[in-house]
């Protein structure tokens, strides 16, 4: 992970009011859902998300991570057991599921076999009641004139307009999920969510039905909320990408962000066959791990700071023969995966995983060149934030452009000072004007009983906080400090300590 980050990139909503009341355009609004079952497992752990109007949002996580209980939650077939969803500002938990401005396509598309395929559609439609003041109770039955209009529509929509008449167990199966879709579509719902719709089609068939679904949302304009286990899937299709674990969000952020920028070993493994290994940030674009120092596209990191380093598989180029990249190793495995050959190669301790479209045969000596853009930095999970600063006063402390209360017993005016600031003692505050310091909010991670939230403060600096409220990326905000709870340390630079 890069230690800037581009503020268009983040610009993902996630979240809500956190006691602002500031408006924002997300029509869907998770806060603090959990789900537990009556066998006492705990499915989705106090969940919290936004999601914005228009968007397609993929939910992402391995089979039984929650992903169905959540969108079974928001279609009202499942009851929370804490928590509240909200659609368009309002609660939805009293709210049967057929009263609510979505509808769900399912794996299994459950068509009815006896109808043919017009009917299939008009099913829902018929029991569906349009508003009407001449009509008594200002609800009246859809016409047949009016039924046929919007079935035709839906029809058209996923490419099936002539097909009304058709009986729905002669189509394959591509067909039978674009009737799913198009009766799902037919009450012209706000969001659509989509559990895994794809996975009973063949690879061919899925692809195209990617397309079409992301041309659908297109057309449609609304909100589309998709499952899928499927890591390739979610990031060709989606405008966020939502990564769970265990119903707890991992990340939150587009895919190339998810893919370049994971935010932990969880999403980095999940997302591709990664290599992560261990390194050391020696300084602005040069990195040491596995015993060699290279060259990266990354700054802005403390001299000597431990970090992961990601490498994508496809990124590694392989050449024959040693002594001719970064890396000599002997391959331990080839496999061909249908496109291009994934090889475990073991070089300086580590078993890397390489693909490329070349095969070089198991106990061959080859060669790892890794070019500095094919580099990427992890930070590794901090437990506090650290800062040189300097006292400026009784009790006041300056660092990252702004001067801080913070207690300076045994420090004189001038003195240079290592700041530690527990992820705790960080408050984020709405005007930003109530802050020592101002910030953006570039990231906010949901870690199971709070959030994690990095701001990149106008002095250039990242902050870690914990804190029990959700930020949106993006968002301004001042920074205080409790000064109670930091420690000073005097700091000594490298080359006094040299010196010394
Ligand atoms: P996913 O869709 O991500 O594969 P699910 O939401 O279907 O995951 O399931 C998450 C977990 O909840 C699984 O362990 C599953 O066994 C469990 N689960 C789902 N529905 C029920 C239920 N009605 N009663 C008890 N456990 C359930
Ligand atoms: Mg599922």
């Amino acid at each position: 992970m890069t230690s800037k980050n581009n503020a268009k990139d983040n610009d993902v909503a996630v979240k809500t009011t956190n006691g602002s009341g500031k408006k924002n355009d997300n029509i869907i609004e998770i806060k603090g859902i959990t789900k537990v079952f009556e066998d006492g497992v705990t499915v989705i752990d106090d969940l919290n998300l936004g999601i914005k109007r228009g968007q397609f949002v993929t939910l992402l996580g391995p089979s039984g991570c929650g992903k169905t209980t959540l969108l079974r939650l928001i279609a009202g077939f499942e009851t929370p057991t804490e928590g509240e969803i909200y659609i368009e500002g309002v609660p939805i938990t009293a709210i049967p599921p057929y009263k609510r401005p979505v509808n769900t396509v399912f794996q299994k598309y459950a068509l009815f076999p006896h109808l043919n395929v017009f009917k299939n559609v008009a099913f829902g439609l018929k029991l569906k009641r349009t508003s009407d003041p001449t009509a008594k109770g200002g609800l009246r039955k859809f016409t047949k004139v009016e039924i046929k209009e919007k079935v035709d529509r839906a029809l058209k929509l996923v490419g099936l307009e002539d097909y009304g008449h058709r009986d729905v167990n002669s189509l394959s199966g591509g067909q039978q999920q674009r009737v799913a879709i198009a009766r799902a579509l037919v009450c012209e719902p706000k969001v659509l969510l989509l559990d895994e719709p794809l996975g009973a089609l063949d690879l061919k068939m899925r692809k195209e039905m990617q397309k079409e679904l992301k041309k659908m949302h297109e057309d449609l304009g609304i909100t589309f909320i998709f499952v899928t286990h499927d890591q390739e899937e979610a990031l060709t299709m989606s405008d966020v990408v939502v990564v769970m674990n265990d119903g707890v969000i991992q990340q939150i952020a587009r895919p190339k962000k998810i893919y370049d920028e994971p935010s932990n070993a969880f999403v980095a493994d999940f997302i591709g066959e990664s290599n992560i290994i261990s390194g050391i940030m020696e300084k602005d674009f040069s990195i040491s791990f596995l015993g060699k120092t290279l060259k990266c596209v990354d700054k802005g990191f403390e001299k000597n700071e431990r970090i992961d380093v990601v490498i994508r598989p496809e990124d590694i180029i392989i050449k024959k023969d040693h002594g001719n990249g970064h890396f000599d190793g002997i391959v331990s495995s080839t496999v061909f995966k249908g496109t291009y050959y994934e090889m475990e190669v073991m070089a300086n301790d580590y078993e890397f995983t390489v693909q490329s479209q070349t095969e070089f045969p198991k106990d061959a000596k080859v060669s790892l060149e890794i070019l500095p853009d094919s580099i990427h930095i992890m930070k590794k999970m901090l437990t506090i934030n650290k800062f040189i600063g300097e006292v400026v006063g009784e009790n006041l402390v300056s660092f990252c452009d702004g001067e801080f209360e913070i207690p300076t017993e045994g420090f004189e005016e001038g003195d240079k000072v290592l700041v530690f600031v527990p992820f705790t003692a960080v408050e984020l505050t709405d005007d930003e004007e109530d802050g020592v310091i101002g910030a953006n909010v570039t990231q906010s991670v949901y870690r199971g009983t709070y959030y994690q939230v990095q701001i990149f403060t106008d002095s250039d600096d990242d902050f870690y906080i914990d804190t029990a409220d959700e930020w949106d990326m993006d968002d301004r905000v001042g920074v205080k400090i409790d000064g109670n709870k930091v420690r000073l340390e005097r700091y000594v630079e490298e080359k006094e300590k040299e010196d010394a």
